[in-house]
């Protein structure tokens, strides 16, 4: 068994392993055979197959960094579905555009404001009161 181990580790040194995406396919995997008790049918043995030959080649893949971009692509399909990524997104969008969000300290609205310009005056557009707030 240690032998094994250590053949185990030695043959993965390198090798990619486990992450988010492989873990989804990995769950996904075992609820199609779970429902493959319960019905047979061909499909679904094929589609299980396929999945668990696609979680293998990631796992054991070398190209570490294409992997990496899938799971990236994952996790960002993953948060527009659960949705909770919308704010995490609002704020990607504003920092690509120069910008911040900033929360009204009265009214609580979300304003965008150009990152840089140091300490400035924001007239907030829904209650039209003034702040100061440094960017
Ligand atoms: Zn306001």
């Amino acid at each position: 068994m240690n032998g094994f181990k250590r053949w185990f580790s030695q043959f993965m040194m390198g090798r990619y392993g486990m992450d988010q995406l492989n873990r989804f396919i990995m769950y996904i995997t075992l609820a199609l055979i779970i429902v493959s008790f319960f019905a047979h049918s061909r499909m679904l043995s094929w589609i299980t197959i396929v999945l668990l030959i696609i979680l293998y080649c990631r796992m054991f893949s070398r190209s570490i960094y294409k992997r990496q971009k899938e799971n990236a692509k994952y996790l960002e399909l993953k948060a527009k579905f659960t949705g909770g990524g919308r704010e995490q997104r609002q704020d990607r969008k504003a920092s690509r555009e120069g910008k911040r969000v900033l929360i009204c300290p009265y009214c609580k609205e979300k304003l965008r404001v150009p990152v840089g310009a140091g300490k400035i005056k924001i007239r907030c557009p829904h209650c039209k009161k003034e702040f100061e707030e440094t960017v």
